[in-house]
């Protein structure tokens, strides 16, 4: 698996340290507040995990499954709910959790639809940042690493499903995915 890596960009212990500033940010910013911080998954699972546990104010979760390419190798910046919330965010001042935001319209759409259920406010968290593929301007609140144009795996995040068990965030060799990069369900 490891071989797979053409570079580590960020190892663990820098994601460790960057969580842990994030965690408390957040403890700050929500302090006499009930956070619902909602797990887009699969991507953001180890995230939330670690995160949480930075944050030492009440809070509770959620987990909501999406397809983002449709198959394609862009977002299309149509998101199906595979898996909805099991709890009601009206009222509720929600933190959308997400490994990375790549053009935009993915988060874009997540983030219109949530609003529909008439959340008290709605703030974007997402650990990795590909902020100059962004294709539509979109307000993140919090982010873990800017990253340049490359695809990446590990913590979390995969290639086909795997890779999400590496403890660091690496560069995927190109002639891994030397087919193209076809992600469909399941993020
Ligand atoms: P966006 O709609 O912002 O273009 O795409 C967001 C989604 O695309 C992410 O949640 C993730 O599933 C996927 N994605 C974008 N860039 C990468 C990457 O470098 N590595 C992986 N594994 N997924 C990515």
């Amino acid at each position: 698996m490891n071989s797979d890596v053409k570079e580590v960009l960020i190892t663990a212990n820098k994601i460790k340290a960057r969580i842990k500033e994030l965690g408390q940010e957040i403890s700050k910013d929500y302090s006499n507040k009930f956070p619902l911080l909602i797990c887009v998954l699969r991507g953001a699972f180890l995230f939330l995990g670690d995160l949480v546990r930075e944050i030492d104010i009440p809070l509770s979760i959620d987990f909501m499954a999406i397809s983002s390419y449709n198959g394609q190798t862009e977002s299309s910046g149509q998101v199906k709910i595979l898996k909805d919330l099991e709890t009601p965010i009206d009222k509720r001042d929600v933190i959308v959790i997400e490994d990375i935001v790549d053009t935009g319209l993915t988060m874009d759409a997540i983030t219109r639809l949530l609003i529909t259920r008439k959340p008290k406010s709605i703030k974007i968290c997402t650990l990795l940042d590909k902020a100059e593929r962004r294709k539509i301007n979109i307000n993140i609140d919090y982010y873990g690493f800017r990253i340049p144009n490359k695809f990446v795996i590990g913590y979390g995040l995969d290639y086909e499903e795997k890779y999400r068990n590496l403890p660091f965030i690496g560069e995927l060799k190109e002639e891994v995915y030397k087919g193209g990069i076809n992600k469909k369900d399941g993020k």
